[in-house]
Parts: structure tokens; sequence; C-alpha cells
């Protein structure tokens, strides 16, 4: 049985009018995402990544084409939309808890045993009262995946954010998501620049190419969890990635050489 379509995207085009002229950021892009899907989106520095996850997140509504989220067109943020950011983007003088908690109430019980489920979730149990300052910068980023895990978003999207961990941390912060993912089964739209985090955490990825942004290829990674970065079947789709690489250095070539 396959799972509902929770994103549909059709002819999605974006241009950014600046003084230096026109930038066409995104061009013609389809793409569906069903609902439990994790999807991940890779492509080289300004690609589109961040313009198409702000056009899906609402942040930015002035495009072209259709975008729709559970049936209803995105016309601005809210609450059935996640967003996590590379930085945390924590208050810093509110304590863990009333960072999770945002604009709502500790003392309603509902909200208390949410906060709670969600501080265990993201494995901070006993870091309650603690502030941003004395986290450290994963630590930080769960406290950012908790908030916005606050009001059950249909989907999560998240912008490059493990970019600014360091290697062990980064891989203990995509095994605590894929957790996330595994109980919750919320929908991910995750960005990297990073092969073996694309792969890793992936059931699809998306290969963007820049200018304009466009879609080059959608990968299928059909391997079971847990996933092993060192094994073969990892590898040969690491190398399948890669290769879609190659075809954008070589587009680039050719179109470089045309100019
Ligand atoms: P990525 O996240 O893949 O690195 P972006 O989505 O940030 O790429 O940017 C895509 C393209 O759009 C780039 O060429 C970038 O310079 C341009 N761009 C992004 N934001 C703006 C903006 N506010 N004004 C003008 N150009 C922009
Ligand atoms: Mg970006």
């Amino acid at each position: 049985m396959s799972a509902t379509n929770l994103l549909h995207i059709q002819h999605l085009s974006k241009i950014f009018h600046s003084a230096k002229g026109d930038v066409k950021a995104l061009h013609n892009i389809q793409l569906d995402i069903r609902e439990g899907e994790f999807v991940t989106v890779i492509g080289p520095s300004g690609c589109g990544k961040s313009t198409l996850l702000k056009i899906i997140a609402g942040l930015d509504v002035d495009y072209n084409g259709t975008v729709s989220l559970g049936g209803r067109t995105v016309e601005g943020p809210g609450i059935d939309k996640g967003f996590i950011f590379q930085e945390p983007r924590l208050f810093p003088w509110l304590t863990v808890e009333r960072n999770i908690a945002a604009d709502l109430s500790l003392r309603k019980p509902e909200v208390r045993k949410k906060v709670d489920e969600l501080i265990e979730l993201v494995r901070l149990k006993g870091f309650e009262k603690s502030y941003p300052r004395e986290l450290s910068g994963g630590m930080a980023q769960r406290v950012a995946i908790a908030r916005a895990l606050l009001r059950n978003p249909k989907v999560l999207l998240l912008d490059e954010p493990f970019g600014a961990l360091d290697a062990f941390t980064r891989a203990h912060m995509q095994e605590v998501l894929l957790d996330i993912w595994e109980r919750n089964r919320t929908t991910m739209i995750f960005v990297t620049h990073d092969i073996d985090e694309a792969v890793f955490l992936a059931n699809r990825i998306i290969v963007l190419k820049p200018r304009p942004g466009a879609i080059q290829n959608v990968i299928r990674v059909d391997l079971t969890f847990p996933r092993k970065k060192s094994s073969t079947a990892f590898q040969q789709l690491r190398y399948k990635v890669l290769g879609e690489f190659d075809k954008i250095e070589e587009l680039e070539l050719v179109g470089g050489a045309g100019i």
C-alpha cells in the first residue's frame, strides 16, 4: 500500500531580482514527497537548496508554480512546517525546556508532558534547566529539533543542520535524527552537501544542479536501517551520487566554454 502524497510541487520556478540582475534560482522543479518519507537534497553551493526549502516552509512565497502541503497551497509559515537552520537559533536567556516550549506555558500539564517527551526523544534528560551557553553544539541543535517538533508538524525541513558540527558529533546527530524519524514518522526534507550524510539518512536523494537550480536526478536508497557507511552497498550508492556530480561538472564545463 503506498503512503499518501504529502508535498506536491509542480513547475516551481524562482527568480531573484537584484541590482546586479536577475538570478534564476530554481527552474521547473517537479517533486512529490510521500508522508513519512525521508528525503535528502544535495547539490553544489548555489544550486538553490535553501531557496527550495524556504519556499516549502512558506518563508518565501514569491515564486511561480504550485507548492502544496497536505492538499493545501503553501501561503506562509505555519505550525505544520518545522524548520531547522544550520545554527540552533535558541533564546540564550531561556532554559532548554523553555526554549522547547517556546510561547506555550509549561504550567499546562499537556505542554509539560509533551516537552518532557521531546526532551527524552532528543536525549537531553537532566539538561531541562540548562541554558544554551552550557550546551555543546550538538545538544543545542537537539533542542532546536525538539522545539520544531512541539506542535507535531507534518514535515520537518532541515537546512544543513549538522554542517557546523565536528565529524563525531555529526555522526551521532544522524543516529539521533533517524531514531526520531523511526519513532515519530515525521516526513523529513534534509538539505546537505555531504554525500555520506545524504545516503545514510535518505529513502530518496534529490540531486540538484546549479544555474538554474534544477533536478539533475533522483536516487532511490533501498538500504535497510541501520546502515553501515563502510558496506559495499553503501559505497555503491555513494558512487552513484558522485557520478551525478561528475555529470554536473561536465555540464558546467560545457556551459563555461560557451561563454
Ligand atoms: P544553496 O542553498 O544551494 O547554496 P541558495 O538557495 O542559497 O543555494 O541560492 C541559490 C541561488 O540564488 C544562488 O545563485 C544565490 O546567489 C541566489 N540567491 C539566494 N538568495 C538570494 C537573494 N536573497 N537575492 C538574490 N539572490 C539570491
Ligand atoms: Mg544553502
